[in-house]
């Protein structure tokens, strides 16, 4: 065959396979994209485990008539323009990739409207094969997505998705994981028009802790320790599962400005800190880690889940000792210093 440019619909079907995955990849983009237009409140509602539809709505900045048909459309993005901003991504996205590609393999359905809008206006995409339309509608300030019948232009991908109960299994993970972080923004999931979550808005400690309970159970929340530590522009705050807990609980979450992250550094971190105490095979633990974005790059994987950072040995110490600290003042163990 001769070489020749991909057809954009192709190329998207192609850059689709890898952020678009299932019905729980599907809301994990469109969520962050409500996250990153500052919403304080997402309703998100699923047919069918998400197969049959998603509707994602939040009470964001909206996105402006002018530009609904530019937001299906790859490579567009409001968020980075140079490489510079890149350097310093604190937005979710920056690909400019999740709606061209969600919109490359459903039906959907774009209705917005700014705060300096009267109206509200809705854009349509099929497969991205049909002109997207724009028409007037009735929205509040805001976003709603629809995403109806995923994969139902590529069949071999439709056929990987699970039962109904798997793929709702995968999204209400999910969903844990961004509430645990984002404990400002009310949260709710219905399944086939049921509610199923609610998790509300928390600003205090008091409220974050009821949030917890709802995500990784009571025992984990009412015993946790609380950790907050500030050092040279890094910060570490969150929970960790108390020693006299000595129950298996299902909850490791790392974050990095925001993000969840899966990093070998950071997990070698926390099991050496535990591995002092010598009580736990897995400790549960909540932790969030910010620090100046120009010092970790999160642009690894399409799918976002890993990070690098600059000072690696800095960041895994500095987690570190911040552990062995919270732990050693609940333990009262002697200082490594002192055993030395
Ligand atoms: P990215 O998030 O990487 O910029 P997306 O394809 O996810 O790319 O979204 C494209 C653009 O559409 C975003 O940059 C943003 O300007 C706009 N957008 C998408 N979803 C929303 C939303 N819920 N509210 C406001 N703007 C949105
Ligand atoms: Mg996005």
């Amino acid at each position: 065959m001769a070489i020749q440019v991909l057809p954009p619909q192709l190329a998207n079907q192609i850059a689709a396979g890898e952020v678009v995955e299932r019905p729980a990849s599907v809301i994990k983009e469109l969520v962050e994209n409500s996250l990153d237009a500052g919403a304080t409140r997402v309703d998100i509602d699923i047919d069918k485990g998400g197969s049959k539809l998603i509707r994602i709505r939040d009470n964001g900045g909206g996105i402006p008539k002018g530009e609904l048909a530019l937001a299906l459309a790859r490579h567009a993005t409001s968020k980075v323009q140079t490489l510079e901003d890149l350097e310093a991504i604190l937005s979710f996205g920056f690909r400019g990739e999740a709606l061209a590609s969600i919109s490359s393999v459903s039906r959907l359905t774009l209705t917005s409207r700014t705060a300096e809008q009267s109206e509200a206006w809705q854009a349509y995409a099929e497969g991205s094969e049909v002109a997207i339309k724009v028409m007037p509608a009735a929205h509040p300030v805001g976003t709603t997505i629809e995403v109806a019948d995923l994969f139902f232009n590529t069949p071999a991908r439709r056929r990987f998705l699970k039962s109904d109960k798997t793929e709702f299994t995968h999204i209400d993970e999910w969903l844990k994981r961004i509430a645990l972080v984002r404990s400002d923004v009310h949260f709710s999931l219905s399944h086939n028009g049921k509610p199923v979550r609610q998790y509300r808005g928390a600003v205090t400690d008091a409220q974050y802790l009821q949030r917890l309970a709802q995500v990784a159970g009571r025992a984990f929340a009412d015993s946790a320790i609380k950790v907050d530590c500030q050092h040279d522009g890094m910060r570490l705050s969150g929970y960790l599962q108390s020693p006299a807990l000595c129950e298996l609980v299902d909850c490791h979450y790392f974050y990095v400005n925001g993000r969840l992250i899966r990093d070998r550094l950071v997990n070698h971190a926390v099991r050496q800190a535990f591995g002092e105490l010598g009580t736990f095979e897995q400790p549960a633990f909540v932790l969030s880690l910010t620090l100046d974005p120009h010092q970790v790059d999160v642009n690894v994987h399409p799918a976002k889940h890993e990070v690098r950072f600059h000072q690696a040995r800095y960041v895994h110490d500095f987690i570190l000792q911040v552990l062995q600290s919270a732990l050693r003042q609940m333990q009262d163990l002697p200082l490594a210093v002192d055993a030395a």
